[in-house]
């Protein structure tokens, strides 16, 4: 166990403010007659002082979490498919509209963005350190190293292949505590007009949606555009452009590129004024966030006891890793949820990590609605509401808890 002591950029002081418990690893979950020790660390979250990084006060080794079963496939969603694969569309319009050129991905997992690039015939690499999902990137006719993208990995990329014109990454920059080696990787590899852009959950989506359970062993960043500015500069990149996105609860798209090397778009500047004009960064808006986050604890908590000494049916939808920090920080084992169901097979017939609540397939939930049905996914509210508007027909109800526990 690695206890944060400075800040992991700048080596500055970071303050604490929001202690979410003892937790899992939100991704471990478990056979139900496994009665191994679990592994367990501190979910705590600070800023630090100088550079205004929000990060995890405690690092949870990388081994642990990103390995041969990482159970989360990017392809599981609809709407992520569509996304990455305009996303990929963008860049073989735009940067990657010339002769010979070179995509690198870092986290590519199964493929979701890159096949499309592979499709067109377009050079590129994915990074992926978790065999199983780096397995099926593969069988889709995709490049993966099955490794960490790091300072040395990049370097070695580099040297064999010539320099990348776009570095990309969706939900993984944020889960690298060793950013430094990250950025100086995509030093070592970036052409000179390369641009290196990845996507992220948003900090300013967190707080204003109190979406604590964002916060989880695999987002040790949590990230805002001036913590991201500062961080490029560090580096010798500037952030030229951001995008938001709707994806997973409220994300930003941030765009380095060489310091100098392009003109920043004015929605940078405009997002900086917006950060400064919320007062993001200040001490009593980080400390009113964890006020906002044990009431919502306290009353969703309330809310599924007086519905379990009314007798009624209570489930949960969705065993997403960020669940697993809703579930230990409130304390909502099977006592409160009978089981939650998820359509990832990896999971099923499984228990959730920490509290130990069962995971059923979905045909376990169509089969016999419960009375309730607790959404863990979400961030996927749409898309499951219209997948299953049977469960409403029957009567159902969901709650939800972001951004604040309500009945619909
Ligand atoms: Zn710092």
């Amino acid at each position: 166990m690695c206890r944060v002591t400075g800040c992991r950029i700048c080596g500055g002081a970071v303050e604490e403010f929001l202690d979410l418990g003892r937790q899992p690893l939100s991704d471990a979950f478990r056979r139900p007659d496994d009665d191994a020790e679990e592994f367990f660390y501190r979910l705590a979250v600070g800023q630090c002082g100088d550079c205004t990084m929000v990060q995890l006060m405690e690092e949870v080794p990388r081994e642990r979490m990103f390995h041969e079963d990482y159970p989360y496939h990017s392809s599981g969603s609809a709407v992520m498919r569509e996304h990455f694969t305009r996303t990929a569309l963008g860049f073989l319009g735009t940067e990657l509209d010339h002769d010979d050129a070179f995509m690198v991905e870092i986290g590519c997992n199964d493929g979701v963005l890159l096949r499309t690039v592979a499709d067109a015939g377009v050079r590129h690499l994915g990074f992926e350190p978790s065999g199983g999902v780096a397995a099926l990137a593969a069988a889709a006719g995709v490049r993966v190293r099955t490794e960490f993208f790091e300072e040395e990995t990049a370097a070695a990329v580099r040297a064999a292949e010539g320099p990348a014109d776009v570095i990309f990454a969706a939900n993984t920059i944020c889960h690298i505590p060793y950013l430094d080696s990250v950025l100086r990787g995509a030093d070592a590899l970036l052409g000179p007009d390369g641009v290196f852009v990845f996507e992220d959950p948003y900090w300013g989506d967190i707080v204003a949606k109190t979406s604590f359970d964002q916060i989880y062993d695999e987002h040790f960043y949590l990230f805002t555009v001036r913590s991201v500015s500062e961080l490029a500069e560090r580096f010798g990149f500037a952030l030229v452009d951001i995008e938001r996105l709707p994806v997973h609860g409220g994300e930003i798209r941030y765009t380095l590129a060489r310091a100098g090397a392009r003109t920043p778009s004015p929605a940078v500047a405009e997002a900086r004024a917006a950060e400064d004009a919320r007062r993001l960064t200040a001490p009593d808006v980080l400390t009113g966030f964890a006020t906002s986050v044990a009431a919502i604890r306290d009353d969703l908590v309330a809310l599924l006891r007086t519905l379990r000494a009314e007798g009624r049916t209570v489930a949960a939808y969705g065993a997403t890793a960020k669940s697993a920090t809703v579930a230990n920080y409130c304390g909502i084992g099977p006592d409160l949820v009978s089981y939650v169901c998820d359509t990832t097979p990896a999971k099923q017939h499984r228990v959730t990590p920490g509290m130990h609540i069962p995971v059923e397939p979905p045909e376990t939930f169509a089969g016999s609605y419960p009375d309730y049905a607790l959404l863990f996914a979400w961030n996927h509210a749409e898309e499951i509401m219209a997948k299953e508007e049977g469960f409403r027909a029957s009567g159902g109800k969901w709650i939800g808890y972001v951004p604040d526990v309500r009945v619909s």
